[in-house]
């Protein structure tokens, strides 16, 4: 007899129903050949696969349940078999909806994610995993620990998947979390990354590598781009992100041999000042000639362009947007569209652009009320990223 393993998303539609950038990324995707977005999630959520690839199908039976409504989910849970397992990955922006669950649903839960598991200590069903390769410690029958991502819960969705050549950046940003060492994933595991993406619809992927051009193996993708174009014609290149000075310095070569068809920039906050507080690994300059050289490339006259999509920070302390949002104006013609980000405070940040960081807000991605702002700041910050979203829509 198979078990019942429930793969359980909470929707975008519950954890940020008021989050403006969801809008923005609805039109300006709209606009941008290849980009999707799912109904529910910005992305396929690749832990899914990752878990779903490890259970073999004749002793698992696996869903994917997306939770549009609290109520309706406790209901639909409860009905499920006794020994049905349900995984979820808890975030803080959803983390009081997996507490509702727990409280009201009476099956086994697996969970892992970003948050502090000694909340959910007090949960006798539920367990808590560090990473996604702990699973067989909660399954009742064993697992194919090397098995290729599953993406069958997502057949045929067309979306941007992930491809993962590096873990960790060796930069120091002081907002950041990512873990200051490079990782490199083995060929092997790249080629089953691939494999798995022929169960999807998708015209581009996003490469998951936090600072692309740090690790040694990013030439891979020339030869990776080959193999995706064999079992998919429509495949038009990859997302990749970076600093400004790797940009810079790689960016022609990335689009002419290595298929690189956007890339997203940590250009964060234009101004020289905090950019030193924020520790960002590039200056003004770097920017600039980074600007012109974009422009340059862009209209040169041939069909091959690089798509720019800066990441800008907004509830910054202290902070004053004249600049950025002048900086935006200004170069409006070469960007694709801006990723807006709301400053989060966490444990692993990596410095402190903020005193204390408690409150109710202060790790919400969705929220730009935080404890470090009085309300004309949270209302200042609102009104700069709405004026960036409008000039890039
Ligand atoms: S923000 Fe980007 S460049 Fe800075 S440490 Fe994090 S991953 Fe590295």
């Amino acid at each position: 007899m198979s078990t019942t393993v429930v793969f359980m998303q909470v929707s975008h539609k519950l954890t940020a129903p008021h989050n403006p950038a969801l809008e923005y990324y609805k039109q300006v995707y709209a606009k941008c050949r290849g980009y999707h977005m799912p109904e529910h999630f910005m992305e396929i959520p690749t832990w899914i696969a990752v878990i779903s690839g490890m259970l073999p199908s004749d002793r698992y039976e696996k869903v994917l349940h997306v939770v549009t409504d609290v109520s309706e989910t406790v209901e639909w849970a409860n009905l499920l078999p006794h020994g049905a397992i349900i995984m979820m990955s808890v975030m803080d922006v959803n983390r009081k909806i997996v507490h509702a669950l727990l409280q009201q649903v009476r099956r086994k839960f697996v969970l892992g994610g970003y948050v502090d598991p000694a909340q959910f200590e007090q949960y006798h069903k539920a367990v808590w995993l560090d990473s996604v390769y702990d699973v067989h410690h909660a399954m009742p029958t064993s697992v194919e620990q090397h098995g290729d991502p599953d993406y069958s819960l997502f057949n045929r969705m067309s979306v941007i998947p992930r491809l993962k050549l590096s873990e960790g950046c060796l930069f120091n940003c002081a907002f950041c979390t990512i873990e200051r060492k490079i990782t490199m994933v083995e060929w092997p595991d790249v080629l089953s990354q691939l494999r798995a993406l022929r169960q999807l619809n998708f015209e581009l992927v996003y490469l998951d590598d936090k600072t692309f051009g740090q690790a040694d193996n990013w030439a891979w993708l020339k030869p990776i781009s080959k193999r995706i174009k064999a079992f998919n014609p429509q495949f038009r290149g990859f997302i990749v992100q970076t600093t400004v000075p790797m940009m810079l310095k790689h960016f022609e070569e990335w689009v002419y041999e290595q298929d690189v068809a956007y890339i997203e920039v940590g250009v964060e906050h234009v101004d020289a000042d905090y950019l030193g507080r924020m520790r960002k690994p590039y200056n003004l300059k770097n920017l600039m000639n980074l600007c012109r050289e974009v422009r340059r490339f862009n209209r040169r006259g041939t069909d091959v362009e690089v798509g720019f999509i800066p990441n800008i920070m907004f509830a910054l302390p202290d902070a004053d947007y004249t600049s950025t949002i002048e900086w935006v104006e200004r170069n409006v013609d070469i960007i694709t569209f801006v990723n807006p980000f709301i400053l989060c405070q966490y444990e692993s940040s990596k410095g402190s652009l903020v005193e204390s960081a408690e409150g109710a807000h202060d790790r919400d991605e969705n929220a730009m009320v935080k404890s470090w702002l009085t309300d004309d700041e949270v209302y200042a910050s609102g009104v700069a990223m709405s004026q960036i979203m409008n000039l890039t829509r």
